[in-house]
């Protein structure tokens, strides 16, 4: 029928995809992830994406931006390091009208980005190697289209998307998509609407990135990425209300739990 197969991650193949660092691995080669976020209007973004980054998924997290929120990403991530070699950048939460130098900055190393938020106005080019990471709102202005009419058929809109730009689009929501440009798709459904707060995409953003600098393909760590994050989130709720935050604390146990084959 032309209709693509949409397929769902399992806990097994979520475990076969994480990271596992070999014995012999250093900090290098377990990835370094580079996250450009927040602005004047939006601090706190910044420390929302560096703490999706900061779950021990990587070897390193660097973070670049005004030394202001960098002094507050440092003091409450001390792990998070400054400028210098990344394999993947984070790029555009709470970047406001600073979203589309730091997309600029970001894509002249050439490493894979994840395109969020406020820089995802400022993508004109294909991307390949890329994950853009929009809500339906954000994705109906990168389409000149109605927020409304990619509410009611997502997965078309995700898959022209991808096709679009060459790159995998996470179409944020009650259920996530993940499109690839060849046309594949894949679901996640392990959130709860508890997630559906401000900073909750921030965080998403960043564990993408530190997947993607972990050395997975965009349409794994995209995919890989939403259903963690999903899953701590589901976790973190427990049934009751959540802030985002919490979601990048409960990272850590939630993929023990996975390796483990809990
Ligand atoms: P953002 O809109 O950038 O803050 O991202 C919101 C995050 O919350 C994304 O990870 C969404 O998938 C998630 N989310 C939003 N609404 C819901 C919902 N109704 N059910 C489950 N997850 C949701
Ligand atoms: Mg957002």
């Amino acid at each position: 029928l032309g209709v693509p197969a949409v397929e769902a991650l399992q806990p097994a193949d979520v475990r076969a995809l994480l990271p596992h660092p070999s014995d012999v691995a250093h900090k290098y080669t377990r990835g370094v992830v580079g996250v450009r976020a927040g602005s004047g209007t939006y601090p706190g973004a910044a420390l929302l994406a560096v703490s999706g980054a900061n779950t021990g998924l990587v070897g390193m997290v660097r973070y670049v931006g005004p030394e202001d929120i960098a002094h507050t990403v440092r003091s409450a991530h001390p792990e998070v390091v400054g400028a210098g070699r990344v394999q993947a950048w984070v790029v555009g939460p709470g970047g406001g009208d600073d979203a589309g130098t730091m997309l600029a900055e970001a894509r002249a190393d050439g490493v894979p980005l994840v395109v969020d938020a406020d820089a995802l106005r400022h993508v004109d080019r294909p991307l390949p190697g890329c994950v853009l990471t929009p809500h339906a709102g954000e994705l109906a202005a990168m389409l000149g289209v109605e927020r409304a009419e990619v509410e009611a058929a997502p997965l078309g809109f995700a898959r022209d998307a991808a096709r679009r730009w060459g790159c995998v689009v996470l179409l944020k929501g009650h259920h996530t998509l993940v499109a690839d440009p060849a046309g594949r798709v894949r679901v996640t459904t392990t959130g709860v609407p508890w997630l559906a707060s401000a900073g909750a995409g921030d965080v998403l953003a960043g564990v993408v990135g530190a997947l993607l600098a972990a050395g997975l393909e965009a349409y794994d760590a995209a995919s890989v990425g939403s259903w963690v994050h999903g899953a701590a989130a589901t976790e973190a709720s427990a049934g009751g209300p959540l802030t985002a935050g919490r979601v990048a604390v409960q990272i850590p146990r939630l993929v023990r739990d996975v390796l483990a084959g809990l």
